[in-house]
């Protein structure tokens, strides 16, 4: 899969991860970012667009309960046709809605 670098607009097939910093004081966590390999732009997926994996958490409540509720239940029904169909669409419209933003454009 290929993407698009928001910076440099060149086509990247792999972004790189690397820590944010040089180094880090005894207090602070390390923490990795995605980087272009061309231009060095920090990058990352955009936020709005995860609001899709939402649509998933019912299935956490539901799927529990299909399990210790008889199968004529009200609860496991809409599981079986409304809770699933929900998540499926969730997971898909996150990968078809991802984007990647710059955070950080490269110092030249
Ligand atoms: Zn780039």
């Amino acid at each position: 899969m290929k993407f698009t670098c928001p910076s440099c607009n060149d086509l990247v097939r792999d972004f790189v991860l690397r820590p944010k910093k040089e180094s880090y004081k005894w207090y602070e966590l390390s923490s990795t970012a995605l980087f272009c390999p061309y231009c060095g732009a920090e990058l990352e997926m955009e936020r709005k667009s995860e609001r899709w994996a939402l649509l998933v958490l019912p299935l956490f409540v539901y799927l529990p309960l299909t399990l210790v509720l008889p199968l004529d239940n009200p609860a496991v029904l809409a599981t079986k046709y409304l809770v699933w169909p929900l998540a499926l669409l969730g997971m898909l419209m996150l990968y078809l809605k991802r984007r990647i933003v710059v955070v950080d454009p490269p110092s030249s």
